[in-house]
């Protein structure tokens, strides 16, 4: 070892003369430097990450034993074993897994670049973040050890019968050896030689509670020492009775999962015997977005056959706008000798993604239906999965539409359904109403709503660019069309003649044409047309497409699929009975205030329709026209 000869570690670790000493990864020289030197209080994390390789160790062999007996004693015991040795000062952590060739230690432990050390290196760089609090949320593996190692010696023997078991060491520093060794079974010993200040990792009592605390669920036995008492809980959690699990079992195995420090919004339990027979355990994360130190690295549900993991991250259990569900399924009827490829296309995949697909959407709706609050959480997380699903579920949209929220004009700050806007319908009220607009805040203030709120008809606030999108589906709620406001050929209300409904005196007909003539005129190319309306009351004017123009849904559609799209010219309407117009008809042509006021009128309308390309160009404009006002 001439690289540790000044460290004194050096002197009590086995030998390993002829050993020859390997550089270690860049990354991982950083990572070493700086988990060695921390003075993280919790450093007993390194424990979870030596259970979880030994763990991933065990799930391959179990994997391979599927279609393959022929391996190193097929008959061990799949298991974990914890062993401290107070005399030796050491921990040893053993597992009875596929085990390593010489040559995959040097990969595996040493010269292959891990992304977990990358990223962890990066965003300890970064700063910000404390490294103890990355360490503790971080993943970094095998390496942790090193918080707690003086040297680490592991001693591995792969499961293919023609291997030789070899040994790996490293006091942490930037090399390592690798030499053969001998072990007679198949499987890992990682050898730690504590720190004097790690002594605790000696007592079982303590081992015992680590184990509890952070690898309660690893799918195979754990042991301390020479007892046969198994310490961690193992329970394939989702294989026992709903009846018999607690909410806080659920959240642990969650957290053990994930990692995640925030409970799940929802989670459900599936144990289903037919049209196939299936287990599983289903949850909702507080956020879609995985932290960087979550546990799960992709989306995808862990896929079990009869108990034996198949896949880590399986996609095809869920439909797209589902990916955010973290959790497990384990089936009796999936074929065992099946291979990670093929099972996407069998049979009982499709019954069980039917099944899983069908219990998220009803777990969401319970939840709606019993925490108001918590499902208004998850909304603001994942309206936009829910939207695209309405979209694009090809079988029964429909069964999303209960998920729904949406503001109103009724109830801008609120979240509301669909049943809830159908209970505030007037009686008369023959079609759900829908604005699409830019901003939650301006799409208030739209002239669009002036012909449904002189009837006091709600109007559902669509401000969400995926909103376009799922109009093309969402026509129709129960017997109530969609219909959007800003439609020129919006069914007038039946009620526009019902008494109270005061008509104050407007421009007479002359005066019309003739204000539409001098908008016309200076407005020129820039509108389709200028025209009156009876649609408008607060305001004096608003655009609308033409007759013939793609309607507004897929207008934002081409907007946000193609940035070059110039949306059609517009109508110009303008509101006879408006105060504005009809001082400006009694106004002499000649006025120079005319023209400005023209142009302010048509410019605000740009403005509310989020058209505008420039609105502090209309700050001169605005000032001269207040000069006048205040003659
Ligand atoms: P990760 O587990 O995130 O891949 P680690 O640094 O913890 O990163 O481990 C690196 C690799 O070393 C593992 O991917 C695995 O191939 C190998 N390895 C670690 N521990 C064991 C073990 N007990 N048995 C077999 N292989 C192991």
């Amino acid at each position: 070892m001439e690289d540790s000869a000044n460290s004194n570690a050096a002197q009590d670790a086995p030998s390993s003369a002829g050993a020859a000493s390997i550089a270690f990864k860049a990354e991982t020289r950083q990572l070493l430097d700086i988990l060695i030197h921390s003075l993280y209080t919790e450093r007993e994390i390194f424990l979870r990450e030596l259970i979880s390789n030994a763990s991933d160790a065990l799930t391959r062999l179990d994997f391979e034993m599927l279609t393959n007996r022929d391996v190193l004693n097929p008959d061990a015991r799949l298991e974990i074993r914890l062993i401290p040795d107070a005399e030796a000062n050491t921990l040893t952590i053993r597992d009875s897994g596929v085990g390593m060739t010489a040559e995959e230690m040097i990969a595996n432990l040493g010269t292959i670049a891990h992304s977990g050390a990358r990223e962890f290196v990066q965003a300890a760089r970064q700063g910000g973040k404390n490294v103890a609090d990355l360490i503790g949320q971080f993943g970094v593996g095998f390496y942790s050890v090193f918080m707690v190692a003086e040297w680490v010696r592991v001693i591995s023997r792969s499961y293919r019968k023609d291997a030789q078991a070899a040994a790996w060491f490293c006091t942490g520093a930037d090399t390592f050896s690798v030499e053969p060794a001998e072990k007679a079974e198949r499987g890992t010993d990682v050898i730690i030689k504590l720190k004097d200040d790690a002594k605790e990792f000696l007592q079982e009592a303590r081992l015992r509670e680590i184990v509890r605390k952070h690898s309660d669920f690893v799918p195979f036995p754990i042991f301390i020492g020479q007892q046969e008492e198994q310490a961690n809980r193992q329970t394939a959690l989702w294989r026992q009775s709903p009846r018999e699990v607690e909410k806080k079992d659920y959240e642990d195995f969650y957290k053990q999962l994930t990692l995640d420090f925030e409970p799940p919004l929802a989670y459900a339990h599936m144990v289903v015997d037919a049209p196939v027979q299936m287990y599983a355990l289903l949850f909702v994360p507080a956020s879609p977005e995985r932290s960087l130190f979550s546990l799960r690295k992709e989306d995808g549900l862990k896929l079990y056959a009869r108990k034996v993991l198949i896949q880590e991250y399986n996609r095809d259990l869920l439909p797209e706008y589902l990916s955010f569900v973290q959790g497990v399924v384990d089936s009796e009827d999936l074929p065992l000798n099946v291979s990670r490829e093929s099972i996407q296309s069998t049979r009982v995949m499709v019954n069980l993604k039917k099944l899983v697909t069908s219990k998220v959407i009803d777990t969401l709706k319970k939840l709606a239906e019993e925490d108001a609050e918590k499902y208004n959480r998850f909304w603001q997380a994942y309206a936009r999965y829910i939207k695209q699903g309405v979209a694009i579920e090809p079988n029964e949209p429909e069964s999303l539409y209960p998920l729904l929220r949406f503001r109103t004009t009724d109830h801008p700050d609120q979240w509301s359904s669909l049943e809830d806007y159908l209970k505030s319908m007037k009686p008369e009220q023959k079609h759900i109403y829908y604005l699409l607009g830019d901003d939650e805040r301006s799409v208030l203030y739209s002239p669009h709503l002036d012909i449904v709120r002189r009837y006091g008809y709600p109007v559902l606030l669509l401000t969400d660019p995926v909103d376009a999108f799922m109009l093309a589906r969402l026509t129709k709620y129960k017997d109530f069309p969609l219909v959007n406001v800003a439609n020129a050929d919006l069914p007038a209300p039946e009620a526009d003649t019902k008494e109270g409904d005061q008509q104050q005196a407007g421009v007479d007909a002359a005066g019309q044409s003739s204000l539409v003539e001098r908008f016309k005129a200076q407005l020129g190319e820039r509108v389709a047309d200028v025209r009156m309306t009876e649609r408008l009351s607060d305001s004096p004017a608003r655009l609308v497409d033409p007759a013939g123009a793609p309607n507004q849904e897929l207008q934002r559609v081409y907007r946000l699929l193609n940035k070059d799209f110039t949306p059609p010219k517009k109508v110009l309407e303008l509101n006879p009975r408006h105060a504005i117009l009809v001082r400006l008809n009694n106004m002499p042509p000649e006025d120079p205030l005319g023209p400005l006021v023209i142009e302010q009128i048509y410019e605000n309308a740009l403005l509310i329709e989020g058209l505008h390309p420039d609105p502090a160009s209309m700050i001169s404009r605005i000032q001269k026209i207040m000069e006048a006002a205040l003659v």
